[in-house]
């Protein structure tokens, strides 16, 4: 007898991008952080924790950070429910909106892997529906698939694309079950769907501290709807799922926006370089709204180039897929750290010497033969 249920013995875990140790002289463009720092005035508190605050049980409801994204945002706080990174947010709204044939899990295809892995636990019926070309949006068969919940990213990982707000709102009054948007990346992008929350009481956006704040390490993020939805959703979370440290450095972040917006512009900026950038050396890349960009490999496959930046210390993220496997995600990183990936893509599709033509005829003979 297997120690484990059977839907989790038949499933895959969720694979993260590889995590080098802090300080190793790794080019880390595959999580889609922040290259820069947390804002001053969150480290401030973090140095100055009471210990008093670590004796004690946290606040189970993170009360200090919801005045503060209630500051920020203009949301009333109980209309906000905290977690342990979005993840654990959307981990809550599987458990407690999912089930079998009955509860199932839609959404459009290519999205954030972590959804199927979620259903597979439950176990849950996912229904996966393909983006039409260039990432337009299914709706009519969104909606007939019928989800308990229908998740939308926007932006979408791993495109990078913004799902018109039209559109967003099309769906959440067609489905009638919820309609989950997940906003990781929105700190990067023109325009939220936090208006429809207010319109939808179907509609929950998901945000997180991890890449607009630059906060991955601290694991921070909420959930916005109306009440009557996040009702259930209580009743599922941990008791203690935010700890202390993470509710009060997480308030100072979130009010500190002037940092936080300065932090996305200067991401903004070099995304738009980055993709000139990787255009000029043959690569296609569609318009990102986010911190990453998806880059089309002018080679085919583009595993070899994945294990090739490995090799030299800088680190992409690759989806052996159908649809992805020709492409790289680059999250947007500093200036310098964006021009010593270009550099060795460069030197890696265009070898100047005799001796690395023959050893790009060699990688390229590799990954056609689909290794
Ligand atoms: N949603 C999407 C689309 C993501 O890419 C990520 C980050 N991998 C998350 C949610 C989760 O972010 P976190 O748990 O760090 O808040």
């Amino acid at each position: 007898m297997s120690y484990f249920r059977s839907a989790i013995d038949a499933m895959t875990g969720y694979v993260p991008g590889e995590q080098p140790k802090p300080g190793t002289p790794i080019i880390k463009l595959n999580s889609n952080e922040n290259p820069y720092p947390p804002s001053p005035k969150a480290m401030d508190v973090l140095h100055n924790l009471d210990g008093e605050w670590l004796r004690r049980y946290p606040d189970p409801f993170a009360r200090e950070f919801c005045n503060a994204v209630s500051e920020a945002l203009g949301v009333p706080t109980d209309w906000i429910i905290v977690g342990n990174g979005s993840d654990d947010v959307l981990n809550i709204l599987f458990r407690a909106c999912t089930e079998g044939h009955h509860r199932k899990v839609v959404y459009p295809m290519p999205t954030y892997v972590l959804y199927r892995t979620l259903a597979a636990m439950q176990p849950a019926e996912v229904v996966e529906i393909p983006y039409f070309a260039d990432f337009q949006l299914p709706i009519d068969e969104l909606v007939a698939a019928q989800g308990a919940v229908t998740f939308i990213a926007s932006p979408n990982s791993p495109s990078g694309h913004s799902v018109p707000l039209d559109e967003l709102r099309e769906l959440a009054r067609r489905i009638p079950a919820i309609l989950a948007i997940d906003e990781a990346y929105v700190d990067f992008a023109e325009y939220s769907a936090l208006a429809l929350v207010e319109e939808f009481e179907n509609v929950i956006l998901l945000r997180t501290l991890s890449k607009g704040y630059s906060l991955a390490g601290l694991r921070l993020g909420f959930g916005i709807a109306n009440p009557k939805l996040l009702k259930g959703l209580f009743k599922v979370k941990d008791s203690y799922n935010i700890d202390a440290i993470a509710t009060a450095v997480g308030a100072a972040a979130m009010r500190d926006q002037a940092y936080k917006n300065a932090s996305a512009e200067k991401v903004k900026t070099s995304r738009a370089k980055l993709t000139v950038d990787l255009k000029n050396l043959g690569f296609a890349v569609s318009e990102s709204h986010a911190n990453f960009v998806l880059a089309t490999s002018p080679a085919g496959n583009a595993e070899h180039l994945y294990l090739t930046l490995k090799e030299r210390d800088i680190l992409v993220r690759y989806f052996r897929q159908p649809g992805l496997d020709d492409k790289l995600r680059i999250t947007v990183g500093t200036d310098e750290q964006n021009r010593t990936l270009i550099e060795a893509l460069d030197s890696i599709l265009q070898p100047k010497s005799a001796e690395s033509t023959v050893s790009k005829r060699k990688i390229y003979s590799r990954s056609n033969s689909g290794a």
